[in-house]
């Protein structure tokens, strides 16, 4: 649907089509030459600014009006004024389209972030959790979830100064979901494997000398990708080796091993020879004729193969990474999937809602995507389960695309959290990033400035560039904060 946006603040206008997608999707596209709806939005001034808005979808007219008041700061007042014009533009959609988004009005901000923030400002959980529903229109359910996940949070111990978190990428997998949207080369081909895993050795040594040079403290360690156990062995155990220094320093260590057909005796022992306590393994589904339409070319007697071997070797700390939403399923499927995972036993379980960026793919599956009332169903049976496991919500963060506009969220039970998870999705935590797509970051929790120094995610450019990226970590260190 094409919109006009007459606003006094053309700033805003993007922020106001964001509101308007949480109810259309992302057929909703400002064109302003040819309008089959139009916004318009004016406002008053004074002690307490009044914002009105009305959407003209001819021949019906919606009108809806919110007042609040001005900010301390001038970043403050555009915040309080940004967040106003949104709310009333969500008012005026929530009549016209009928429906109860979960998250109400929030776009493009962590909804962990906006409570952390009302618990500054002196809020209680509660309070801060009350807000979330009057502010900014999110329904109980989330409200309380959102509640649930900080108070896990501040339960489990930051990242202290002087500590640092490691991101290890390995950009490769051996066939490619259709919905991936990571970074993720073919294994298949090979001929990148051997240089990347050279040039990797390298910055990881490079890196290990930044890191002792600096007396700086390994906290917590992730590998991920791709899908790094999509190397062959012997590369997996190279790669590992020369991360050794720096593991055996780190009191979290996780390895990613997402798909279960990647994952082998000799590649579990490898990871037990270099400590690594904390695994990933992803079935998505425990449905064979989902798993072959979203193109994993794995089974779910692979996933259950995986499990045995891993927990026959001593891995007590698994992880599960299921999808909600996947095409051709339906409730009764993703309960089953949900039963299946029982005889698993993860100690831990991200429950994601199916994240669509291609639209092509979106046209393609159209005819047999759940719709949104459902995929909310399976969320929230999700949430029921890791709870009746004993399970708790620890990390939660949304994208754009996704399903019924949900979220994703990572449960666990108590002590099995990931810190490095939380560091990362909070935004809380300094990271140096080796390899390809990496971001190192240095974060200010006071301040809330974050520095970033991002290594080319382009595979070949890294294997060529790769003193540069180094260089690149040691101005981030370097750089005042
Ligand atoms: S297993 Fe993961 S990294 Fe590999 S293609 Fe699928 S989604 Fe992408």
């Amino acid at each position: 649907m094409h919109f006009r946006v007459d606003t006094p603040c053309p700033a805003f206008s993007n922020d106001i089509m964001d509101v308007i997608r949480i109810f259309l999707g992302s057929d909703a596209v400002l064109s302003p030459e040819d309008p089959e709806a139009v916004l318009t939005h004016n406002e008053q001034d004074g002690p307490e600014r009044l914002v009105r808005v009305r959407l003209s979808l001819p021949p019906q007219e919606w009108t809806a009006q919110r007042t609040g008041g001005h900010g301390a700061t001038p970043l403050e007042e555009k915040r309080l004024h940004k967040r106003l014009v949104k709310q009333a533009v969500f008012d005026v959609c929530l009549q016209a389209f009928g429906m109860t988004p979960p998250w109400g009005s929030l776009t493009g901000i962590r909804p962990t972030r906006l409570m952390y923030m009302a618990l500054d400002r002196g809020l209680s959980l509660k309070e801060a959790e009350e807000e979330m529903q009057r502010e900014f229109s999110v329904t109980g359910e989330k409200a309380s979830l959102l509640a649930e996940t900080v108070l896990t949070q501040r339960s489990l111990s930051a990242q202290q100064a002087g500590e640092i978190d490691l991101y290890c990428g390995i950009p490769f997998c051996v066939s490619r979901c259709a919905y991936c949207s990571f970074l993720s080369g073919e294994v298949g081909k090979g001929a990148q494997l051997r240089p990347y895993t050279d040039a990797l050795r390298y910055e990881i040594r490079r890196v290990t000398d930044l890191v002792d040079a600096r007396h700086l403290r390994p906290r917590a360690f992730y590998m991920g990708g791709g899908t790094p156990t999509s190397l062959p062995e012997p590369l997996f155990r190279e790669v590992l080796e020369e991360l050794k220094p720096l593991l055996e320093r780190c009191s979290e260590k996780t390895v990613e091993a997402g798909r279960p057909d990647t994952i082998d005796r000799g590649k579990l022992e490898a990871m037990k020879e270099a400590g690594i306590q904390r695994i990933s393994i992803n079935p998505q589904t425990g449905h064979d004729e989902t798993l072959r339409l979203i193109g994993r070319r794995h089974t779910v007697a692979q996933t259950e193969e995986a499990y045995r071997l891993a927990r026959e070797m001593g891995f007590d700390d698994i992880n599960m990474d299921l999808i909600a939403g996947l095409p051709g399923e339906t409730l009764d499927m993703f309960l089953e999937t949900l039963q299946w995972t029982r005889s698993l036993a993860p100690e831990s379980m991200t429950v994601h809602t199916l994240c669509i960026k291609h639209a092509s793919l979106l046209h393609l599956w159209e005819a047999c995507l759940p719709d949104g009332a459902m995929v909310a169903d399976m969320v929230r049976f999700g949430r029921r389960e890791a709870q009746s496991r004993g399970m708790r919500p620890y990390y939660l963060y949304r994208q754009k695309y996704m399903a019924g506009n949900l979220e994703n969220v990572g449960y666990a039970l108590p002590r099995r959290e990931s810190l490095y998870n939380i560091g990362m999705m909070e935004e809380t935590a300094d990271v140096l990033a080796l390899g390809a797509g990496g971001i190192s970051k240095r974060v200010n929790t006071a301040t809330g400035k974050i520095l970033r120094a991002p290594n080319v995610s382009d595979i070949d450019h890294y294997i060529q560039r790769t003193d540069e990226m180094v260089r690149r970590k040691e101005a981030l260190l370097e750089a005042g904060l």
